[in-house]
């Protein structure tokens, strides 16, 4: 599949090790990237300092589902984020969506 637009659910939810530029040490799982813009682009995207991991994340059904909250709920789930495991309501998991995607770009 294609990367879609306005998604960015694996800026958010997997954890990097690596060095990020203004995140020396990385980032946990559930916590947006920096550099994710508003709209859910990558802002450095061209920079040589963008991690070698990013470009290693391939759009693919499984994990990316069919919108960015199935991505997030997938994402979150094989990351271990807190407040996204599979016994979590409906209710309260899109409170947990919403108070993370408020984190972008803040
Ligand atoms: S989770 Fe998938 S669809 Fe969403 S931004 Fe990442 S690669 Fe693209
Ligand atoms: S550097 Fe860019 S691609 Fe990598 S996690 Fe951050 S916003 Fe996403």
């Amino acid at each position: 599949m294609n990367c879609r637009e306005l998604c960015g659910a694996c800026c958010i939810m997997p954890s990097i090790s690596s060095s990020i530029p203004g995140m020396p040490n990385g980032k946990p799982g559930g916590t947006p990237c920096i550099h994710l813009t508003a709209q859910y682009q990558c802002g450095i995207f061209t920079s040589p300092d963008r991690p070698k991991v990013c470009d290693g994340f391939k759009a693919e059904k499984l994990v990316c589902g069919n919108n960015q909250y199935e991505a997030l709920i997938i994402l979150g789930q094989l990351e271990g984020v807190n407040g996204f495991s599979a016994d979590v309501s409906t209710l309260q998991m899109y409170q947990n969506i919403e108070f993370v995607l408020n984190k972008v770009s803040q």
